[in-house]
């Protein structure tokens, strides 16, 4: 089993990576935004309750998002391992995850964190809205709020990881190709 979580902050190109490394190592991939897109474009309870957060920027309550994330993992026992994406973004949701991997004797191996600067951020996000169809990528304020909790409330997480040496800063800015080589080497060394 491998057990990774892409971090970093909105924008810096988690869900491209991602698609890469799965390819490669077979995991399980698990992006809690699009999970939430999911319920949302379903009309589910879930979904119209993560909306009026997504759509301002906010994180979704810890209850909420925990309790989805935890039903994905329990519904597939059976993978090479996982990759989660936008999760965990509160101390209190890496907490639940370690206690949840802990329940079936597993364990986080690596946080990559993909390093990104703030002005290409808002550049990549607002690309982004012109297909991405999400109300949350085309308004610069909203955008601003995300990076503001990505700072306040999720960068803590990376310390958390930290302290058993699990964390990983990895140059974020370049070309697809050169950012995989960059985690590919961190992944093939576990
Ligand atoms: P991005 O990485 O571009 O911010 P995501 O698809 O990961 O996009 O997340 C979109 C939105 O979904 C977030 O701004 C937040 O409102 C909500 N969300 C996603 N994951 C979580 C989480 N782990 N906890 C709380 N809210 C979340």
């Amino acid at each position: 089993m491998i057990n990774l979580i892409l971090f970093g902050p909105p924008g810096s190109g988690k869900g491209t990576q991602a698609a890469k490394l799965v390819e490669k190592y077979n995991l399980l991939h698990i992006s809690t935004g699009d999970l939430f897109r999911y319920e949302m474009g379903n009309n589910t309870p879930l979904g119209l309750e993560a909306k009026s957060y997504i759509e301002k920027g906010q994180l979704v309550p810890d209850s909420v998002t925990i309790g989805m994330l935890k039903n994905k993992v329990d519904a597939n026992p059976d993978v090479a391992g996982y990759i989660f994406d936008g999760f965990p973004r509160t101390i209190n949701q890496a907490e639940a995850l370690d206690n949840l991997l802990a329940e079936k004797d597993l364990a986080v191996d690596k946080l990559l964190s993909l390093k990104v600067e703030d002005e290409e951020i808002v550049k990549r996000i607002l690309h982004r809205g012109k297909t991405s169809g999400r109300a949350d990528d085309n308004d610069a304020e909203i955008i601003q709020n995300r990076i503001n909790v990505y700072k306040q409330e999720t960068s803590p997480v990376f310390d958390y990881y930290n302290k058993s040496g699990k964390s990983m800063l990895i140059e974020g800015m370049g070309d697809i190709d050169e950012i995989f080589g960059r985690l590919d080497a961190e992944v093939s060394a576990i």
